[in-house]
């Protein structure tokens, strides 16, 4: 059984607040936001970091990239969003299952 903790949002088997899924990806509230809208958009495959990419990924990562202006417009970011992500220990990743952070609305910290 899989160690992710992402994999088991995916799975079910731990609980999320889930806003969007697809066949591709899942995006769900961070747990502990650090805006007034903090999303987490996740490839349902499981992939552990930016780094480990490669081409077979082009189609998924240009998707995951495509609907992000969406989420962000439907949740009111009319002003702007940003988008973050955190990879391997030294960028400050804490889960190794490929994720962006979408933050933005009220509150949204200084970078
Ligand atoms: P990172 O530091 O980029 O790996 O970010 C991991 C993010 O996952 C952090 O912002 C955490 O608050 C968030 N997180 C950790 N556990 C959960 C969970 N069970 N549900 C939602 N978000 C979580
Ligand atoms: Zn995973």
């Amino acid at each position: 059984m899989s160690d992710c903790l992402f994999c088991k949002i995916i799975d079910g088997d731990i609980p999320a607040d889930i806003v969007y899924q697809d066949d591709k990806i899942l995006v769900f509230k961070d747990i502990d936001p650090k805006a007034e809208v903090h999303l987490l958009m996740i490839p349902k495959q499981h992939i552990e970091s930016l780094a480990q990419l490669n081409e077979s990924h082009h189609d998924l990562i240009a998707y995951m990239m495509l609907k992000l202006p969406d989420l962000a417009q439907q949740y009111g970011l009319s002003e702007g969003f940003r988008t973050i992500i955190n990879t391997g220990k030294g960028g400050g990743q804490e889960v190794f299952h490929l994720h962006i952070h979408l933050l933005g609305g009220k509150n949204l910290p200084g970078f």
